[in-house]
């Protein structure tokens, strides 16, 4: 499991300059998750997104995992 969090800022409800984005991503054998996470400290605005490779319905999008659907910044090839 490897991790990637940034401080972005620019939360939509309260404009605060500490909302976060953390990216989360799972693999095993069978399995591969890509998750992220916006979340505010300030006002706790939070939105989520995971894409699963045992999910047909997010086949389409799997393949841009590594990129945040909400800010669009990409992750780093470790
Ligand atoms: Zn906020
Ligand atoms: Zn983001």
């Amino acid at each position: 499991m490897s991790r990637d969090r940034q401080t972005i800022g620019g939360c939509p409800k309260c404009k605060s300059d500490t909302m976060t984005c953390t990216y989360n991503h799972f693999q095993n054998d069978e399995l591969e998750i890509h998750s992220w996470e916006h979340k505010c400290p300030d006002c706790g605005h939070r939105e989520t997104s995971a894409l699963r490779s045992d999910e047909e319905d997010d086949a389409e999008d799997f393949p841009n995992g590594d990129r945040c659907p909400f800010c669009e910044r990409t992750v780093a090839p470790a």
